[in-house]
């Protein structure tokens, strides 16, 4: 039985993944196209997304594009006269180790610019869907003379969300290159064992009438191992999400505490809202399929 072309220990259940890998990919698809509605979408999936802004921090594999994307809408925000960028101004490309064709591509699929036509050279880019959003949101906070209370609070939330939908679309398309190109890409495996671990506590409790707080902390674990992560790498990840690094400073991420015994952990308020509705996406899926 050939094995799943993602995590590679499960089999096949649809279009090359296991059934694990497969709900990865339909949830962060969910989540990326809800925020792509702008002011449409769906306010419980865009107040989960800080919880996910640390993923790629000092990740120094995937840094550079991550940084890219960042930098780029950080450019849009700062410059209120321009809607386009020159290939000049992309200098941070020579800070990476990462190849400049391959930076453009992140930049164009994650919607950061916009793609250009084929045949086109182009040394000028427009911003894409995402940087229009987020520019929206941050500039105005950020850019004024009156700051209060108020801006102060949308910019926050405003900025905790770019970090995070920027970590999910980058895990999308990172997963989307591995599995067209199994043997030369690497897998976002930090990211891909949290993605993991929420697919198992959804399907755990799909029939259940709410998602509990508590989870075993032997499923962030079995992610761990199926994804091969060391044990370094694994204290690292819960130190993260414990908010005790400097990533992280006193801010707990997808958990807010762990048990007495170290043995569960148990989600914040605003994941399991973000869970329940990925449940009701996927029960409607499975009901679309069925028909
Ligand atoms: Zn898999």
């Amino acid at each position: 039985m050939i094995k799943c072309k993602i995590c590679q220990k499960y089999d096949i259940y649809d279009q090359g993944l296991c059934k694990y890998c497969y709900d990865v990919r339909f949830y962060l698809r969910e989540i990326i196209d809800d925020y792509f509605k702008g002011p449409y979408s769906d306010d419980d999936i865009v107040n989960a997304l800080g919880n996910f802004s640390w993923i790629y921090a000092g990740y120094p594999r995937f840094w550079g594009y991550y940084n890219a994307i960042i930098n780029t809408i950080y450019h849009f925000i700062m410059n209120i006269d321009k809607d386009y960028i020159t290939e000049n101004d992309l200098q941070y490309f020579e800070f990476t180790k990462v190849d400049k064709r391959d930076i453009l591509i992140i930049l164009f699929e994650s919607k950061t610019l916009e793609t250009p036509k084929p045949g086109l050279t182009n040394t000028i880019f427009k911003a894409g869907k995402l940087t229009q959003i987020l520019v929206k949101k941050i500039r105005n906070e950020l850019i004024t003379d009156k700051h209060d209370e108020s801006n102060r609070k949308r910019f926050k939330k405003a900025a905790t969300e770019m970090f995070g939908i920027v970590s999910i679309i980058l895990t999308y398309i990172l997963m989307e290159k591995k599995f067209e190109d199994p043997k030369n890409q690497w897998l976002p495996r930090k990211a891909l064992s949290v993605f993991l671990t929420l697919v198992h506590i959804i399907l755990k409790h799909y029939n259940d009438p709410e998602i509990p707080k508590e989870f075993s902390r032997d499923l962030l674990d079995e992610q761990h191992s199926v994804l091969k992560i060391t044990r370094d790498g694994r204290l690292r990840i819960m130190l993260e999400m414990l908010g005790l690094t400097y990533i992280t400073p006193g801010k707990t991420n997808i958990i807010s505490n762990v048990d007495k015994d170290q043995k569960s952990l148990m989600l914040n308020d605003e994941m399991i809202l973000l869970l329940e509705r990925l449940r009701e996406r996927r029960r409607a899926r499975v009901r679309t399929r069925n028909r």
